[in-house]
């Protein structure tokens, strides 16, 4: 075993597709191939979007698979304490502030016309409670409506991404001051991932290029709650038919693991590998030692 922790998080609110095993299978691949651990993290944060027993569905599909993690898997629902104590960590060093903007201000803010809103994006924050607070630092605690993250103290985060190299973006004209917990006590996938990647002691982030937008914020948020930064590796998007990226909205279906080699095989060749017959562990071991070929000489961790 190395040094290497990666992990693969899924959010509760379908079986696994085509996609996400992809991601799955990226992510287990990549720790195999580092002789690293790889942990299984249910990201069921908000609670409302997730549907009760599809843990353990994924879970189960996984070890078909034979994607088997290395510790027993952790649930984010069980996990507030720890979130609610980082929050506490940036709102006492002036990071985090009270919002109380309502849903119609936020929409009717300028410049909201043709904004984009992609995966775990919200409309861009024009900062109007941060100004605010500058002069009644706890003024408006009572009345928040979400805790958000001062993106304006080093606001352009640069970093290197294995596939997709050097990648800048300015988060707080692009993104603006994001999310940390809804009003409704839910904290926000931003804080989550960002807590429980240093805790769980992650060193490595493979998932899929639809996620690589959140890479700034979450790189943000390590700098402000002081914890390690960590390598990332996003694959390739898997399209479906109508060339949008797979997901339930548009009808991937869930992977069949009684045809768990069929459904690998796909997942690897979206990934470049070879279609690989025997054993589900002789293809398992074949794709590890093609996928060391193609990412470990490229990867240099460069911070
Ligand atoms: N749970 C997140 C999602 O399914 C992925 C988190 C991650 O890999 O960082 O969108
Ligand atoms: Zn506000």
């Amino acid at each position: 075993m190395t040094g290497y922790i990666g992990r693969f998080a899924p959010s509760p609110t379908g079986p696994l597709h085509a996609g996400s095993l992809v991601a799955a299978l990226a992510s287990w691949l990549d720790a195999r191939a580092n002789h690293g651990q790889w942990l299984v993290r249910i990201e069921d944060v908000d609670t409302a979007r997730c549907l009760p027993g599809l843990d353990q569905i994924i879970l189960r599909q996984l070890s078909d698979c034979g994607l088997l993690p290395d510790q027993p898997p952790v649930w984010q629902s069980q996990r507030s304490a720890l979130y609610q104590r980082a929050l506490e960590q940036l709102l006492e060093g002036g990071l985090a502030y009270p919002c109380t903007c309502t849903r119609r201000e936020l929409e009717q803010a300028p410049g909201r016309a043709g904004e984009v809103r992609r995966r775990h994006t919200e409309l861009i924050y024009p900062g109007t409670c941060r100004n605010a607070m500058t002069h009644h630092p706890t003024a408006n605690r009572k009345a928040a409506t979400a805790w958000r993250l001062r993106t304006d103290a080093n606001p352009v985060i640069h970093w290197s991404d294995r596939r997709l190299g050097r990648q800048q973006q300015d988060v707080e004209t692009e993104v603006g001051d994001f999310v940390l917990q809804r009003a409704d006590g839910c904290f926000s996938y931003q804080l989550a991932v960002v807590v429980d990647d240093a805790e769980q002691g992650i060193t490595d982030v493979v998932r899929g290029e639809d996620l690589s937008n959140n890479t700034a914020r979450q790189i943000m948020l390590q700098e402000c709650l002081g914890l390690p930064r960590l390598c990332y590796l996003h694959t390739a998007l898997v399209l479906g038919a109508n060339g949008e990226k797979l997901s339930k909205q548009n009808g991937a279906s869930a992977i069949d693991t009684s045809q768990a080699l069929d459904a690998l095989n796909q997942a690897a060749s979206l990934l470049g590998l070879q279609t690989q017959g025997g054993t589900l562990g002789d293809a398992l071991d074949s794709w590890i030692q093609a996928w060391r070929q193609v990412w470990t000489p490229l990867y240099n961790p460069v911070p």
